[in-house]
Formats: structure tokens, sequence, C-alpha cells
């Protein structure tokens, strides 16, 4: 990935206001799908709309040396700054992919039966019911546990072994908001809806 293609573009909801960052690679694919609309200043208070193939042709007649543009073997486009969302009051949500990594990620390295965070590797994915009690390997059956309650566990269920969930496992969803701090990195057009952004955010969920 070049560095063009790692900058950050500005999502603005249908409302117009700033409710996340994305990458240009998801920017693009929304403004493909007919999900999102380019922002493009062309005034101090003037930005205009475009779509998908207004856009291309906007790239195309702002000419060839224009250097914030990506190029594929069939299309070359220039870089939106700023998308609107055109039907979504926030970022269509990515599904989280159900790994062991984002099973440690989203009990943040910490026993669901003792509640001590520890590293990875004194870290087992225990089934809440048991396997051979027919529970399933899903993001609602699976903890993180410590090597001690997972034996003491052992083939039993939380309640058979007299012990408690911290929490009820359940399938997180993809961090929202705030990829990267609105503040860093942003765009001179950004500036617009940066101040309403701080306030709109939605903060994220703490457990
Ligand atoms: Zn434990």
């Amino acid at each position: 990935m070049s560095a063009v293609t790692e900058r950050h573009v500005l999502v603005l909801n249908r409302l117009w206001q700033a409710v996340n960052v994305c990458t240009v690679e998801r920017a693009l694919t929304l403004l493909f799908t007919g999900h999102a609309a380019v922002v493009h200043q062309d005034g101090e208070n003037n930005f205009s709309t475009f779509s998908f193939h207004e856009w291309r042709h906007f790239s195309d007649a702002a000419g060839y040396a224009e250097p914030e543009a990506v190029k594929s073997i069939s299309l070359r486009i220039r870089i939106p700054r700023i998308i609107l969302l055109l039907f979504f009051d926030r970022m269509p949500a990515k599904e989280v992919k159900f790994t062991r990594q984002n099973v440690f990620e989203r009990d943040k390295n910490t026993c669901q039966y003792c509640g001590e965070r520890f590293d990875r590797k004194e870290l087992n994915i225990d089934h809440v019911v048991p396997r051979q009690r027919g529970g399933l390997t899903s993001w609602t059956n699976v903890v993180c546990s410590c090597i001690e309650c997972n034996s003491r566990k052992a083939n039993r269920t939380p309640e058979e072994a007299g012990i408690r969930l911290v929490r009820k496992p359940k399938k997180p969803r993809w961090r929202p908001f705030l990829e990267i701090q609105f503040a860093r990195s942003h765009d001179h057009s950004w500036r617009h809806f940066l101040d309403l952004a701080y306030w709109n955010v939605e903060l994220g969920e703490e457990n």
C-alpha cells in the first residue's frame, strides 16, 4: 500500500456531521457502491457533492498531473478528502472476525472467571457451555480463561462449577469511531466539520 492510500478520509453522515475517518480504500468502495458521495470544497464555505461517475469526470478534468490520485489499470481517480454517507447515519458496521486474537481483544486479556489480566500465552479460550454438552464455538459461548480457572471449571458449566462470568460474552461491534484522532493529520477542508464532530462523536463502549 502506498502512502497515498494510507491517508484518511473524513466521513460525514446524512446530516453532514463528521462521524468517522476511514481509509481511502474504504471511501472509494463506499463511493463506488453508491453508499457515499464525495464532498469537495470549492470555496471558503462552499462544498459540492459528487457521485462516483461525477467524481471520475472531475478527476479526469483535473488532469493527470494531479498528484493526489490513485491509479489502477482501468481507473484513475482523485482521492476524496471527505465523503458523505447517503443512507447511513454512521459507518456500515464491519463484521468482526471471530478469531482467537479478537476474542482476546474483546476480553482484554482478562480471565472471564477470576477477572485477572494475563499474558496471552497464559490464557485459554474456554467454552462456557462445554463442547461435549453441545456448547458452540461462537462469540457468545467462548471467553478468555486463565489456566487455573479453566482446569477448575473443567467440563462443567459455570453454574455447576460454582463460578460466575465476569461478563456475558457477546459479539463485539467493530470499533466504529475514531480509528484515528480527528485532530491528527486532518485536511484543511475537514476543519468545517470537526468542531461539530467533537460533540457528536459517539463514545466507544467501555465494557
Ligand atoms: Zn482465572
